[in-house]
């Protein structure tokens, strides 16, 4: 897709390379719409966590533009990380939770930079928890969950702020076909309600029979599959 005026994610001749000579992406030029819902594959190693770790300045690109929601993220500077951050929800293969925390402080955590009044607080949290399903287990430690329910702690995390970009990194990676899809279909429910998602996965089967655009690294340039 070329860009258009309703582009939120832009990379324009972005050139990634770790020294010495490891080129994760070359001169790549991608645009992605408002709402849209994109696979990104390839194999380990190809480059996807890199390329989204670009697209919250978790890393950045040795050469070449970066925008996000209109920002040119070159322009940012530290103390503006955390604008953008509330702006991109993550989840990660591995959750990274605070695994001695209840569901409830994990996921309150990303809400109390917004300053909200603590009823204000609770009910978003209890929203987000119902909504993944686990609301039968908000002051359950994050540790006493099995795998599928700690990944859905991660995704009411990333969402709790409603970032109108979400960000995944292998999400199912350490989860069973039915836990997969119910991660896949707890995304889908998301993009329905309108945010743009960006879904890292080498899983063929996740995308093989979707109307979805899919996004395919390999030896650094990225192709429409
Ligand atoms: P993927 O997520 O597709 O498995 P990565 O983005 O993790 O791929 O890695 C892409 C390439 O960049 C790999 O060759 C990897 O070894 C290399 N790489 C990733 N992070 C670093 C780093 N911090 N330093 C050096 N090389 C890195």
């Amino acid at each position: 897709m070329l860009s258009g005026d309703q582009a939120v994610i832009e990379l324009r001749q972005v050139h990634k390379q770790y020294a010495p000579d490891i080129v994760a992406l070359e001169e790549v030029d991608l645009s992605i719409s408002k709402g849209e819902f994109v696979f990104l594959t390839g194999p380990s190693g190809a480059g996807k966590s890199t390329f989204l770790r670009m697209l919250y300045k978790a890393e950045e690109p040795t050469k070449g533009t970066i925008i996000i929601d209109g920002v040119d993220l070159s322009s940012l500077s530290k103390s503006q990380i955390p604008q953008l951050r509330r702006k991109v929800g993550v989840i990660f293969q591995d959750f990274k939770l605070l695994y001695n925390k209840t569901v409830f402080e994990n996921v309150a955590l990303s809400l109390e930079v917004l300053g909200l009044k603590k009823s204000q607080l609770d009910n978003r949290v209890r929203q987000v928890v119902e909504g993944v399903g686990l609301s039968g287990k908000l002051h359950r430690k994050a540790v006493q969950l099995s795998g599928g329910e700690q990944q859905r702690v991660a995704i009411a995390r990333a969402v709790v702020n409603r970032p109108p970009i979400i960000l995944a990194d292998e999400p199912t990676g350490n989860l069973d076909r039915k836990r997969t899809m119910e991660v896949v279909a707890l995304m889908e429910e998301l993009n329905a309600r309108g945010a743009t998602i960006i879904f890292a996965t080498h899983d063929d089967a996740l995308f093989k029979n979707t109307h979805r655009r899919v996004l395919k690294l390999k030896d650094g340039k990225i192709e429409e599959v």
